[in-house]
């Protein structure tokens, strides 16, 4: 077995350059949730790893008429957070439903994003909330909403020499939740997940309707049909089951270990419905 070079940067600037000199050879490791489950099952043979953990990048801040998360803001303390609760409560339900208490404690939001799962819980959040991450390199930062940040099945538009540095979402006035079908209540992958942020005036009509489905394509998605379908009505119970079959029409979920492709569809149905109710009640 080849030898495989460990860095540990201590600041940004060094961890950009490791970043530039190694590019595609170099393995992030952040809390390593996914990285070395991988690793263990011969998935991923990396040459080169570098740990972030010691970068700081963890904080949860209210910044202008934005809420800013650092990449390695741990699951479990997005799950506590008094002001994410106040201010975005879906994220705090997607983070309380992610694994268990360990993977919780270990695991970060930037990881989350970056292993791109399309069952991966803080992703559907955080899209629903229109985020958008910096990307860092010794060439400079850019901005990506989320709505561009998933390419494919596992792929980002991240480059090799990139770091993933922050998480900004809008602050709006909005009322949402987070509903995740697993097959088990704890540690385990969603069949399917859901998070709707939904705006009302005063009227009674949706303003902004944001529906994201996990597990449901090859990528995290939102059921833009369905959300033009609510935007500017009163939401019934008939436009909530007429949304629910749209959101459901623009998907493609496959068959797999955890559920079949008609089962997904049953229960995303029934988890957008749900959800929608709830969001505006
Ligand atoms: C028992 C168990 C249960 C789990 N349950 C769930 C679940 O219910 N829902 C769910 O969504 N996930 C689940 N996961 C998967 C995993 O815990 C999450 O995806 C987690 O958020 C990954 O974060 P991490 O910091 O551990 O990532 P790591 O493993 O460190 O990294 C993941 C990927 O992101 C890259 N990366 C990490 N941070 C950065 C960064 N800042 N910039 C650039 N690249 C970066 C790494 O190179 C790697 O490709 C589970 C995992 C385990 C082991």
């Amino acid at each position: 077995m080849k030898p495989i070079q460990y860095f540990v940067p201590k600041t940004m600037t060094e961890a950009l350059s490791v970043l530039q000199e190694y590019g595609p050879k170099v393995t992030i490791v952040a809390g390593g949730t996914d990285v070395v489950v991988n690793m263990h099952h011969g998935k991923l043979k990396p040459e080169v790893i570098v740990y972030i953990g010691n970068l700081g990048l963890e904080e949860i801040k209210e910044e202008g008429n934005h809420l800013v998360l650092g990449a390695l803001t741990k699951i479990a303390a997005i799950a506590a957070s008094s002001l994410l609760k106040k201010k975005a409560p879906l994220l705090p339900m997607a983070a309380s439903s992610l694994g268990n208490p360990l993977t919780r404690n270990q695991a970060t939001v930037g990881g989350n994003l970056v292993s791109a799962s399309p069952a991966a819980d803080m992703a559907i959040g955080l899209l629903g909330l229109d985020g958008e991450v910096t990307l860092v390199s010794s060439r400079g930062q850019r901005q990506v909403a989320l709505a561009d940040f998933f390419t494919g099945y596992r792929q980002t538009v991240k480059k090799a020499d990139e770091l993933l540095t922050a998480i900004r979402i809008p602050l709006k006035d909005i009322k949402g939740t987070f509903l995740k079908l697993g097959r088990r209540q704890a540690s385990s992958l969603s069949v399917v997940n859901v998070s709707c942020a939904l705006s009302i005036s005063q009227g009674g009509n949706c303003e902004e309707a944001r529906l994201t489905l996990g597990a449901m394509a090859p990528t995290p998605i939102r059921a833009t049909k369905a959300e033009g379908l609510l935007k500017g009505e009163k939401v019934t119970e008939a436009l909530i089951e007429k949304a629910a079959q749209a959101a459901v029409d623009q998907t493609q979920p496959i068959d797999d270990g955890r559920a079949t492709a008609w089962y997904r569809k049953k229960a995303a149905q029934v988890l957008v419905a749900r959800a929608l109710k709830q969001s505006i009640s």
